[in-house]
């Protein structure tokens, strides 16, 4: 919906990776003006179409329509953002089919590189409901020890440096500075900041973190297309959840 920038790069990079492993993709581009009823209208009839697996909604939308009000009008076993209130609940017990696509690519991120989150001290700075909250919770559900910062934090770098694992989902380009982090720590870069038309960072410094880090996520590269990566997977699994294939 409408005309974010940031946005019609991100479909755009969906739409290139479902058409990469066949999934068939129907994008729906609503004007600026379209109201919340319409859209909710759209998201019913593609509810009830069986030829469709999953949904999902680009955010940010426009100001006059309510987020909220769109993610719950998402069927949950369609909702491969994982948003939908029934799917963050279940994010909470640990028993679930889909994962908020960025917390869901960290992870993988963690796992195929062999490190062992159990007993680790991790620390995620963000509290977003997409970003933020659920990383805390699969690091939990995966044994760490977690702590959650945010704008009223108090001594962050007393709790960076603390981190074993340290992701940063902040918003803030390069915030995390090589001297916040702990020798030899695993960093994870969620941050895409656009600084110049043709420049983007991340929420850590990566020039000194990579001197400090054991291991680091870079931006561009790092994060940003595991969430496309884990966006199909929910899709193929909506799919199987739906048996729309
Ligand atoms: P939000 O703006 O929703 O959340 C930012 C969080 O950072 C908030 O919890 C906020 O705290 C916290 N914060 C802000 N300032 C500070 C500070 N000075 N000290 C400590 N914490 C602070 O952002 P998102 O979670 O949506 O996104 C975070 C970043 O990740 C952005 O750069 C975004 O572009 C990127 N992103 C990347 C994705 C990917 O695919 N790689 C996907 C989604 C996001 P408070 O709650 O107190 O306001």
């Amino acid at each position: 919906m409408g005309e974010d920038p940031a946005s019609k790069v991100y479909v755009a990079n969906k739409k290139k990776a479902c058409e990469y492993i066949g999934i068939n993709s129907f994008e729906y581009k609503l004007p600026e003006e379209t109201t919340e009823e319409e859209v909710i209208e759209l998201i019913n009839k593609l509810n009830n179409d069986n030829t469709v697996s999953g949904i999902l909604c680009q955010l940010p939308v426009p100001k006059h329509i309510n987020e909220e009000a769109i993610i719950n009008a998402i069927d949950p076993k369609k909702d491969v953002d994982a948003f939908h209130p029934i799917n963050v609940g279940k994010i909470m017990t640990g028993n679930y089919d889909f994962v908020p696509c960025t917390p869901a690519g960290v992870m993988e991120l963690i796992k195929e590189s062999g490190i062992d989150v159990t007993g680790k001290e991790c620390v995620v700075v963000g509290r977003s409901n997409i970003v933020g909250k659920p990383m805390s919770m699969l690091l939990l559900h995966q044994n760490g020890t977690v702590t959650v910062c945010h704008s009223k934090t108090k001594d962050l770098k007393a709790k960076t440096k603390s981190a074993d694992i340290l992701v940063a989902a902040v918003g803030i380009p390069n915030f995390i500075t090589g001297d916040m982090i702990k020798e030899g720590a695993v960093v994870i870069d969620v941050g895409i900041n656009r600084i110049a038309p043709k420049t983007l960072v991340g929420d850590v410094e990566f020039d000194t973190a990579k001197e400090v880090a054991g291991a680091i996520t870079p931006v561009p590269g790092g994060v940003g297309p595991m969430t496309i990566a884990m966006l199909m997977k929910n899709t193929l699994k909506a799919a199987e959840v739906n048996k729309t294939v």
